[in-house]
């Protein structure tokens, strides 16, 4: 599926740095470098160059290299062009080539050729936007398994697993009269046991390297003046939030991410909950609602001195939330500090920093599952990826319903809809407009 068009992007990012990068991938690769001037291009050899503009004037000098498709990064002829880290060089340099017949890429343009020419399937091209986004290195390694293909092989070994039962259960639809079971249903229902089992675990770590790569969002609650912002202020180490003790100063929902030992936390402060109130107040709570269902986390800030009262002005909005953590803020008013609390009710003062280092130890479990490190075999994944497993995973449970029933057809055609879920994460089964959503995310000239 060669592309007939000749693509250029600077590669190395738009900051100055000490060396630029211009790649070039498309048929015209090579006699564009030699129309800057380049010698003929040895492949995989570095050659020192001066690159000219049309008049013959230098623009730059610096190394280009060439690879021959199909052993490169995307498959075609790519041409790399190693110039002087100025932006005003590189821009010259882009401008020159596209000159000579090449074309700026789109984002992603390259990652998506190397996809089209069977370079890398879907996720491990997605594993290269999510390297370099990783925020750390546990994020960076995860990723890096993902491009190696260790997320793929295990949705293929599941995938295979598919076929094998889809041609059982298709061959036995063949002897529609005889039972299922003299045809060796027992089999193919602890198949789909099997698969069931090797999907599920799959999901699981899937859903943690979702977790690794967009940090788990967490959605801090509560009434007006129980020290929301005051929390934030003190897991950011900032002032970002306005502290004060007019109840419902907090209006607006502020964003912060804080990472704590390399895993990432959205805050993300809402107005203070509160029945009646005036508009505003009404339009901050109908937020706080909608955050929260998109959270991990609800992080229920109540003031230590009443927190019953706060536990009612909040309703049931945490409950929107996969998960609470109860905290008891100001406990340095209290005559006591509290004890003995359950492992998701931690006893803080936010003013004091006081139960501060453990409600962090207990946001870096929830976060990360434990695994402080990071695992053998961790490896990074999209909420698109988790959402399709999701959906392999309930086409396998109605498979095995029809198996029971003796339904071959049905229960094929829900193997079928298991099979394609999984294709779409590898990109064997992907519509086109999906693919362009995933590619034009990336950077330009990756
Ligand atoms: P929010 O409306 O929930 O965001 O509450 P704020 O963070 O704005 O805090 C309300 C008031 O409580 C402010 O005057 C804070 O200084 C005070 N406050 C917050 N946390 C504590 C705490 O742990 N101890 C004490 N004594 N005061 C606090
Ligand atoms: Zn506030």
């Amino acid at each position: 599926m060669a592309s007939s068009d000749t693509i250029i992007a600077i590669a190395s990012g738009a900051a100055a740095g000490g060396v630029g990068i211009l790649r070039l991938s498309g048929p015209l690769s090579a006699s564009i470098a030699r129309g800057l001037g380049c010698p003929a291009l040895r492949p995989r050899h570095a050659h020192y160059a001066r690159f000219r503009d049309a008049a013959g004037e230098a623009i730059d000098d610096g190394i280009a290299l060439y690879f021959p498709g199909p052993r490169s990064f995307t498959g075609e002829d790519v041409v790399e062009l190693q110039g002087h880290g100025s932006p005003v060089v590189l821009r010259q340099l882009l401008a020159r080539c596209i000159e000579l017949g090449a074309r700026q890429a789109r984002a992603g343009e390259f990652s998506e050729r190397a996809f089209l020419n069977g370079k890398l399937d879907l996720a491990q091209a997605e594993a290269i936007a999510d390297l370099i986004a990783a925020g750390d290195v546990r994020a960076a390694r995860a990723a890096r398994r993902s491009l190696d293909g260790v997320f793929s092989r295990r949705v293929e070994d599941v995938a295979e697993w598919l076929v094998r039962l889809r041609i059982h259960v298709e061959a036995a639809i063949d002897f529609a009269d005889e039972p299922l079971d003299t045809l060796g249903g027992a089999q193919v229902r602890a198949g789909v046991e099997q698969a069931r089992d090797s999907l599920a675990c799959l999901l699981a770590d899937a859903e943690r390297g979702r977790k690794l790569r967009d940090g788990l969002h967490a959605v801090l609650i509560g009434p007006p003046n129980a020290g929301k912002s005051s929390l934030l202020n003190a897991l950011a180490g900032s002032e970002r939030a306005i502290v004060t003790d007019i109840a419902g100063t907090t209006r607006d929902t502020l964003r912060e991410t804080i990472r704590i030992d390399g895993l990432e936390l959205e805050l993300v402060d809402t107005a203070g909950l509160r029945e009646g109130g005036d508009a505003i107040e009404r339009e901050g709570m109908r937020r706080a609602r909608a955050e929260m269902q998109r959270a991990d986390l609800a992080i229920v800030v109540l003031d230590a001195r009443d927190p019953d009262a706060g536990r009612q002005a909040i309703g049931d909005a945490a409950a929107q939330a996969a998960r609470q953590l109860w905290i008891l803020n100001k406990c340095d008013l209290l005559p006591q500090w509290p004890q003995q609390l359950d492992e998701d009710v931690i006893a803080i003062s936010a003013a004091s920093g006081q139960g501060l280092e453990q409600l962090h130890a207990r946001l870096r479990e929830l976060a990360g599952d434990g695994a402080g490190e990071g695992q053998q075999g961790e490896f990074s994944a999209r909420l698109r990826h988790v959402q399709a497993l999701v959906r392999a995973a309930a086409h396998l449970d109605d498979a095995d319903a029809q198996l029971r029933h003796e339904q071959l057809e049905l229960a094929a055609e829900e193997l079928r809809l298991a099979h394609d879920a999984l294709g779409e994460i590898t990109g064997r089964m992907t519509a086109d407009d999906l693919l362009g959503r995933i590619f034009s995310s990336f950077c330009i000239g990756k």
